[in-house]
């Protein structure tokens, strides 16, 4: 038998989320792939969209779960970080709550439906539409983080970044924090930013899939045309980062004011600590209200690239070891 390939919608929350669901030919491991948890993260969308499609001519082992577009409040109407409804950022929610709002339910549906009973958890990010971003991959310290850190070094992005439950994470409630604690292994998956999508970005995605497809024992021999109608990567691919860095430390920075920020860096470059990372200035250009420096050396992995920021907005993403 063939892979077979069923595209439905799944209700979550009362939304008709679509799911491509691909069942191999054999037995084997179940994947679970989000993209689209924040709403206008866009090449990480294009990716899962183009990888899922890719699978049907593939000699596949075990069940994918492809989610390309899950918080589609936050997609529609083209909304950054939060759902409209409740203002709530969907990646702070999870495990999340049946009876809370739009986001909690939605976290908590996603959670019960999509990942438990999954066996390796990806979820596909990028910067949102004001963020510019280095590629890395996010796991979590716990009992599942050995083969977790397998999916982030097979993922091959350059940097991965793992953090510890307690008061110095710098981002807790995500679908790979809420996975780790089930003993799911998952990573957070990031390439691309501020509402693009660029080939570059989405080709890092397809070929960090691919490579977590052959590192879970999913690929059986590949089919004929391996490459895949739409030139999704073919199976063992390696184009990933062979040695990436791994950094133990995930340091966000914040304005005290309101203001006009202006970076001094960009992303996946090395900051001293010390430098300077930017400034947040008066709208009028005539005051710098607040100097930003590296509290450690690193590397940014993301940076805010919109001017405008809030009174505690967040700035840039240090990534420390
Ligand atoms: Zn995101």
């Amino acid at each position: 038998m063939p892979t077979t390939v069923l595209r439905r919608t799944l209700d979550l929350a009362g939304l008709d989320v679509p799911v491509v669901e691909v069942s191999g030919a054999s037995d084997g491991p179940r994947l679970t792939v989000i993209a689209g948890v924040h709403g206008c993260e866009y090449a990480s969308m294009a990716a899962v969209r183009q990888w899922s499609a890719s699978l049907a001519v593939r000699d596949l082992r075990g069940r994918v779960r492809a989610v390309p577009v899950l918080n589609l409040p936050a997609f529609r109407a083209r909304s950054p970080f939060v759902i409209p409804e409740d203002g709530k950022n969907l990646n702070r929610c999870f495990p999340g709550d049946p009876a809370g709002t739009l986001a909690d339910r939605l976290a908590h549906a996603t959670f019960t439906q999509l990942i438990t009973g999954s066996d390796a958890l990806i979820d596909a990010h990028c910067g949102d539409l004001p963020e510019a971003l280095e590629p890395f991959a996010l796991y979590e310290a716990g009992p599942s983080e050995e083969q977790a850190l397998a999916l982030a070094i097979a993922y091959g992005l350059g940097y991965i970044i793992r953090q510890e439950a307690g008061p110095d994470r710098a981002v807790g409630g995500t679908t790979s924090a809420a996975a780790a604690e089930a003993g799911i292994p998952a990573i957070t998956a990031e390439a691309g930013g501020c509402g693009l999508i660029e080939q570059e970005a989405v080709d890092l995605h397809v070929a960090g899939l691919n490579r977590v497809l052959a590192s879970l024992g999913m690929l059986g021999e590949p089919a004929s045309d391996a490459a895949g109608p739409d030139g999704a990567a073919p199976p063992g691919d390696e184009r990933g980062t062979a040695r990436p860095v791994v950094l133990s430390r995930f340091i966000w920075l914040r304005c005290d004011e309101a203001g006009w920020w202006q970076p001094a860096v960009r992303p996946g470059e090395t900051v001293a600590e010390g430098q300077l990372l930017g400034t947040v200035s008066t709208l009028d250009g005539g005051q710098v209200l607040q100097s930003i420096m590296a509290p450690a050396a690193g590397v940014p992995m993301f940076i805010t690239s919109s001017p405008a920021v809030a009174a505690d907005g967040l700035l840039l993403g240090l990534g420390a070891r």
